[in-house]
């Protein structure tokens, strides 16, 4: 079945949903069993990281686990159930200082909304090895607490240095033989409390100065090994590929090798862990009165609520979210955000009747 395209001009909707993984389709369900008809706009990434994931246990009501596919699918059919409609469209950019809201779309369409959530997500950093788009939820991860179960028993590697990296590293010490911290230079960006917890576990060693090339395995197989590069001033990749394009010391083109200092090393691995940051995907707020954390989130306001500075603009998911980052969370805020933006519509309706009722002859 075709998917309806994003309305443009004249038509103002109620309700517009940019995202759709967890929390845009939690957000979905509740908007449209309100009767607000939302449309979810389904960026570049349609279904969220939960896409990039093979089972999910943590999940409330799958005992057997579910597929991140699967669970994102469901949400879907749930929230079409209600009347929800999708369509295929990246926003490029939002004016949100003028009502009706207008989001300019990467199509060149323009679409006009009364209240607005953003449930954009964050994308997970990537390192750029070689490998890393096929074996990606086959043995290579984003989220230890997601992946880190089916990794009973192996060697693994963490990617990065900061909390992430230190608190994946943790969690994984619980199933995987041992677990090895890569880290790009040899000073950590962890809180010290993180790092002294990693440090001090007796499963967890690291890898200082060392980045990872490539990852070796197969979708059948899963992640087998890694090509590690090491540099004793850290930063090796940049050493490496330098030294690719300079040639060797006789001006002879040709692939990388092993400088005199850089070196490489492949090892075997049953899994490796990417905790090298999330990026939150608001670049299309950047020119709009919405206020943005330090770290790019969008900010909310204090206290247990998705709304933002800008009334009618609510956040959902890991796009306001830098701690819990979780499926269940993210579907708790799209629920909230969709509560809120159907209070927020009442309330404006309510004074435009009030504004507009005729006035009492005495
Ligand atoms: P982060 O602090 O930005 O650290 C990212 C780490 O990844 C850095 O060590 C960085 O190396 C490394 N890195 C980045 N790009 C890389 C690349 N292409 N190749 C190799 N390494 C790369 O991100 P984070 O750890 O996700 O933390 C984000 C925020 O959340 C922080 O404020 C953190 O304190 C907070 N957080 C807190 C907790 C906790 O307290 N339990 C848990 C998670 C996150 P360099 O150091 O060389 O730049």
């Amino acid at each position: 079945m075709s998917e309806p395209s994003a309305e443009t001009d004249e038509s103002v909707r109620d309700v517009v949903i940019v995202g759709s993984g967890v929390a845009g389709l939690s957000a979905a369900v509740y908007a449209a069993r309100a009767d607000l008809e939302p449309l979810v706009l389904e960026g570049p990434e349609p279904g969220g990281q939960l896409t990039l994931t093979t089972d999910v246990e943590n999940y409330l009501g799958f005992p057997e686990g579910v597929g991140g596919m699967e669970l994102i699918q469901r949400g879907k059919a749930q929230a079409q159930a209600f009347g929800a409609e999708f369509a295929h469209a990246t926003v490029e950019d939002a004016t949100l200082d003028d009502r009706p809201f207008t989001l300019g779309l990467a199509s060149g369409e323009r679409l006009r909304t009364r209240a607005l959530i953003v449930a954009t997500g964050a994308s997970a950093r990537w390192v750029g090895a070689d490998g890393e788009d096929e074996l990606m939820g086959y043995g290579l991860s984003t989220c230890a607490t997601c992946d880190g179960a089916f990794h009973r028993g192996d060697d693994v590697l963490v990617i990065g240095g900061g909390d992430s990296a230190m608190e994946e590293a943790l969690f994984l010490t619980k199933f995987a033989e041992s677990v090895t911290v890569v880290h790009r230079r040899e000073e950590l960006r962890a809180s010290d409390i993180m790092a002294d917890r990693a440090r001090e576990h007796e499963d967890i060693s690291f890898r200082w100065n060392t980045e990872l090339l490539e990852i070796c395995g197969s979708q059948e197989d899963g992640v087998t090994g890694a090509t590690l590069l090491s540099h004793p001033e850290g930063y090796p990749k940049e050493r490496y590929e330098e030294s690719a394009s300079q040639g060797d010391a006789e001006g002879r083109a040709g692939g990388p090798r092993d400088g005199e200092d850089v070196t490489k090393e492949t090892v075997d691995v049953g899994g490796i862990f990417y905790g090298v940051g999330h990026v939150p995907n608001t670049d299309f707020l950047a020119d709009t009165p919405v206020p943005l954390t330090e770290s790019g989130h969008l900010d909310t306001l204090t206290g247990m609520t998705t709304e933002t500075a800008v009334e009618g603009v609510f956040g959902a998911g890991d796009v306001m979210d830098p701690d819990y980052r979780q499926a269940i969370t993210s579907a708790g805020t799209g629920s909230m955000a969709a509560l809120d933006a159907e209070e927020w519509l009442d309330t404006v309706d309510a004074a435009a009747e009030r504004t507009e009722a005729p006035l009492s002859a005495d």
